[in-house]
């Protein structure tokens, strides 16, 4: 009874610290925007494949393989752990043991994974402290955050100390006793193979002594856990649940932009489905933490700091300042700073700080490639490229403040239509000599090819432009063209902040469009294919978008393109993944089919397909300086391609083109190596 008393005491101030630590982070949510989540089905499924089966950190087979088993391994040890409180708090002796075998198996499986996560344990505290793993450091790990994963390493250690412990006095007691053993004990068993001779009061005594240091651990290690970014341990399973269910490339719409956009485009229109803002009305995009939307809070709650998303950043890689990580630890930071003062003062609380200013800076901001490299290597589904871009909102929108390069982006796009500053009258000049049909000259045809505006004007693109219009004219597609109708799809626009302009464009490419009831779109850019597949619906916009990837892919499976490809034989050729064809929307066979009709030899880099590393273009940074740092991404990019030994880099994204066409030039290679988009080895294979 007084076990029991004890116990129960222990329980309540473990549960009554805990409540309090975990109140004071959960009590600052009411200061964020809400953002509705629904599809409770396929959000179950999601976390049953990223959380329970690790999906994502099993990408990288041996490292993943650790940390699932650990996971794994806690989960099974974790039915131990309910036993042990129902029995403290119950007076009772293995209250489950009802079940049985069932109850065998489990805590035989508890017993081998405590074994297990000991010495895994041990390898990654190995890892940590003597071997210089590069994501465990950077200028956002401060010294505590190191000792702090070190000492919850060690506490795990300790608990499965205490847990093996546990079950070798109790075996070696029950031995002693004649006690009927309850469970099984594989790893137990043998340790209690090398004791001999022990009196069982001592065994008993030991066995108590392991019980009570295993569950108060437990006890402690919870309570440590909200002063420490181990928090995650209880928000990781949550914040996959919460996580994106859109596909990768998808950017949030600002239903606020898009009412003054309707005003703007329609003063008359009547505003129904956009909702009237409550109380002050909010900024645009995100400076502090009041702007940001529950679920970025949330995730910088689950951020384990575990810096796999800054391992594959192409800025931070080339030694600029951007580091995925630092901006979701920096979240966390600032809420911690401002949220006691916006508890006691409410929303007009100003402390003179902010997130973007100082703790973000601009420069970090203008980094970003908008790869999502970030977000799909994180293994909790946090997705900071999102927030980064909630950033730029605010700098373009609320301050007028962007690169040079982008601000004459932006007027050009609004007085072009385009990025470049080309009469929108030149949109058809790369089309000279070629029969191309136009939508206007009203055929109704089944694709609407969408050229794009490096389709249209940048030189080296309106080559790959032409042949795949051959391609399409070779086959007899009924397809047709914009022409001068088309203007620029707004995605640069969209990644460099300005969500005002990008609106104007998709109001207006749509309203076209659906003017000519267009229902299936091609088109070689994968920026605006994911523009226009994902992000126009918002605006009314609904069609059937594919790459030209793709159709090529299935009109070689329909046996419709004869390739011979003479000319490539024997030639080495890797494919670079265009981001927002491959991580953006998970099409990576199609190009490389269309690279196994030819009779080349098709090479892998190593970082290629989900782990492909940006060309450095997106997100704007194609029409500005590169940010401070060590190398250019472009380089990186052009250095893995160049490690395969490869004859030609094989493309199929108008930006990526450009990156790699530079980056062969930089190195002086363009005499032996050539860089061609996938449509045009195609075309040249069939002699078109
Ligand atoms: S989107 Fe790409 S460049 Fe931007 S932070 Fe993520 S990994 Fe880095
Ligand atoms: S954001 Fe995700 S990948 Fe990056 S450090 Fe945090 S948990 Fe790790």
């Amino acid at each position: 009874m007084i076990k029991q008393i004890i116990f129960l005491i222990v329980v309540l101030i473990t549960l009554g610290v805990f409540t309090y630590s975990s109140l004071k982070y959960f009590k600052y949510f009411k200061f964020t925007k809400k953002k509705p989540i629904g599809d409770f089905g396929k959000r179950i499924w999601i976390t049953i494949k990223v959380a329970l089966f690790q999906e994502k950190i099993l990408r990288r087979p041996i490292i993943g393989l650790m940390h699932a088993l650990v996971w794994w391994g806690f989960i099974l040890i974790l039915f131990g752990s309910l036993e042990m409180i129902l029995d403290g708090l119950f007076g009772t002796e293995r209250v489950f043991v009802f079940l049985g075998p069932v109850y065998d198996i489990i805590i035989a499986a508890g017993d081998i994974s405590a074994f297990v996560i000991a010495l895994l344990i041990l390898a990654f505290l190995f890892r940590r402290l003597f071997m210089h793993i590069k994501r465990f450091y950077g200028p956002e790990m401060k010294k505590v955050s190191k000792m702090d994963a070190n000492f919850a390493l060690t506490i795990i250690f300790i608990l499965m100390i205490t847990l093996l412990g546990m079950n070798t006095y109790y075996l070696l007691w029950c031995d002693s006793t004649g006690e009927v053993v309850h469970g099984s004990y594989p790893i137990s068993n043998i340790i209690a193979g090398f004791f001999d001779g022990i009196p069982a009061e001592q065994l008993w005594m030991g066995y108590q002594i392991n019980w009570w240091a295993h569950i108060v651990w437990i006890f402690i290690f919870a309570n440590i856990l909200p002063y420490s970014k181990h928090f995650h341990v209880f928000m990781s399973v949550p914040n996959v649940f919460i996580s994106n269910l859109t596909p990768v490339g998808y950017a949030d719409n600002m239903a606020e932009i898009t009412k003054e956009v309707k005003l703007m485009m329609d003063p008359d229109a009547a505003f129904a489905d956009v909702p009237e803002e409550e109380g002050d009305p909010t900024r645009f995009g995100v400076k502090d933490v009041e702007d940001l939307n529950w679920i970025n809070y949330f995730n910088s709650l689950a951020c384990t700091e575990c810096g796999r998303c800054t391992s594959v950043c192409p800025a931070n890689i080339t030694g600029k300042l951007l580091s995925p990580r630092k901006i979701m630890m920096d979240t966390r930071a600032r809420m911690k700073q401002k949220g006691p003062g916006l508890v006691k003062e409410g929303r007009s609380f100003d402390d003179g700080n902010s997130l973007l200013g100082t703790f973000i800076t601009e420069e970090e901001l203008w980094a970003c490639t908008q790869c999502n490299a970030c977000v799909q290597e994180c293994p909790v589904n946090i997705n900071q490229a999102s927030l980064i871009l909630d950033m730029r909102r605010y700098l373009v929108m609320e301050e007028s403040k962007a690169p040079t390069g982008l601000n004459t982006v932006f007027s050009n796009i609004e007085n072009n239509g385009a990025p470049w500053q080309f009469s929108p009258e030149d949109r058809m000049l790369w089309a000279e000599g070629l029969d191309v049909p136009l939508m206007a000259d009203g055929s109704a045809p089944e694709y609407l090819f969408w050229v794009g505006s490096a389709g249209a004007f940048d030189d080296r693109y309106k080559k790959v432009t032409r042949e795949f219009i051959k391609i399409l004219n070779h086959l007899k597609v009924n397809y047709a063209v914009l022409g001068i109708e088309e203007t620029d799809s707004g995605d640069v626009a969209r990644r460099s902040g300005n969500e005002m302009l990008f609106q104007m464009q998709a109001m207006m490419n749509i309203e076209i469009l659906n003017g000519y009831e267009v229902k299936n779109i091609i088109t070689c850019d994968p920026h605006d294919f994911n523009t226009l597949k994902n992000e126009y619906p918002d605006f009314d916009g609904n069609y059937k978008v594919i790459h030209h990837s793709q159709f090529l892919q299935q009109q070689i499976a329909a046996g419709k393109l004869s390739i011979d490809g003479k000319e490539f034989a024997g030639k080495k050729i890797t494919f670079h993944d265009p981001c927002y064809l491959g991580r953006a929307n998970g099409e990576y066979n199609a190009p490389r089919s269309v690279l196994d009709a030819l009779p080349s030899s098709n090479v892998e880099m190593a970082r290629n397909k989900s782990f492909a590393l940006c060309c450095g273009a997106g997100g704007g940074q194609m029409f500005k300086e590169a940010e401070k740092g060590v190398k250019e991404v472009f380089l990186e990019r052009t250095e893995d391609a160049l490690n395969t030994g490869c004859d030609i880099i094989a493309t199929a994204c108008p930006f990526c083109m450009v990156m790699m066409t530079d980056g062969l030039k930089y190195k002086n290679k363009e005499e032996e190596i050539k860089n061609y988009d996938i449509a045009e080895l195609v075309s040249i294979s069939m002699g078109l």
